[in-house]
């Protein structure tokens, strides 16, 4: 029999492919549950599917944010059974900390963070009870990594590293895998949302070199970083369509071989300097290297005795 595949956030980029791609396996293993927060976006997906609608993709309405939704959406599965869970819903968070609210953070941990939790405590009795499932993750590099003026968003996908990683140690006893899949940049209307934010925002409070290190640093490399080596939302698909199809799945999946080095980068120096004095140096000292690619990481920064203060 199929399995049932439940996705958040299928409106748009990763989740609308992901449940595309699926939906047309040529096999046929997959029954694919496309959820979103608002229905009224669904015309985009219902064009992509094709004629899996109503065949091999049905579309949900879901908010992750919301306990009601949650269970009206699983009430409609048949025996609320669901094989995959993919939490792919999530929202971004950039600028300089002083001029963001705390609503506005508070609002990127409920979705990114307790949205994925809220799922999870959902389909867990049933899939204990069945001794099966699989819980993807769409994580981020920025759940290894710390990244410049992305400190709330980072901070939300690392929360789940931790809370899927130690999740992982008991499902294993339930023959229940979960999958962290880490995304770098990913050319999706996630860049553009967070772009028009910012383009709008004040960031009351906040000191203009800040501000400057944002506007005239940060947003320039970051543009440049998306276009020079964001994947297409199509590329992460495949690669989720892989983790959900192996056999033996992994507990963490990279989609872009470019942040390697960085990633790397923390495990060769326990003490945390490189990655952030690294950093440093793409963002303040030469934003150029960043738009090599990141392949330039090899510079002088790690031959340099003196670390720039
Ligand atoms: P996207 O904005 O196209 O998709 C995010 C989806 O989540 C949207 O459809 C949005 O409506 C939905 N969503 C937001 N709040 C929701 C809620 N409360 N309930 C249900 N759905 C909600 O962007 P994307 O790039 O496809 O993002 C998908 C995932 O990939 C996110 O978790 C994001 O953090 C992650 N990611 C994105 C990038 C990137 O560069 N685009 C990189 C790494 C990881």
């Amino acid at each position: 029999a199929p399995r049932t595949v439940l996705i958040s956030g299928c409106s748009s980029g990763i989740g609308l492919e992901l449940a595309v791609q699926l939906a047309h396996d040529p096999r046929q293993r997959y029954q694919v549950v496309a959820t979103m927060r608002d229905l009224g976006k669904k015309g985009t997906l219902e064009a992509a599917a094709g004629e899996a609608l109503g065949q091999t993709l049905t579309v949900a309405q879901l908010d992750v944010c919301s306990d009601e939704s949650v269970a009206q959406c699983l009430s409609c599965i048949q025996g609320g059974e669901v094989d995959v869970l993919v939490n792919n819903a999530g929202v971004g968070l950039v600028g300089p900390l002083e001029g963001l609210s705390l609503a506005a953070m508070q609002n990127v941990f409920d979705t990114n963070f307790f949205g994925a939790v809220r799922l999870v405590k959902a389909v867990l009795p049933s899939m204990k009870r069945r001794r099966q499932g699989h819980i993807v993750v769409v994580s981020s590099v920025m759940g290894l990594q710390g990244v410049v003026f992305n400190e709330v968003y980072a901070a939300s996908k690392f929360a789940m590293e931790g809370f899927f990683e130690s999740l992982a140690v008991q499902l294993l006893q339930f023959n229940i895998f979960i999958s962290l899949v880490e995304p770098g940049p990913v050319v999706t209307e996630f860049e553009g949302k967070l772009l028009e934010q910012v383009s709008t925002a004040e960031f009351p409070g906040t000191d203009p070199d800040t501000l400057s290190y944002f506007r005239d640093l940060y947003l320039p490399a970051s543009r440049e970083l998306f276009h020079n080596v964001g994947q297409s939302p199509q590329d992460v698909a495949k690669v989720i369509v892989k983790v959900i199809g192996s056999a033996r799945p992994p507990l963490r999946r990279r989609t872009n071989t470019r942040y390697t080095p960085l990633i790397a980068l923390k495990a060769m120096d326990p003490s945390g300097s490189l990655y952030v004095r690294t950093s440093h140096c793409l963002l303040f000292r030469w934003p150029r290297l960043l738009n090599l690619g990141l392949r330039c990481l090899a510079c002088s920064c790690f031959r340099t005795p003196v670390w720039p203060r």
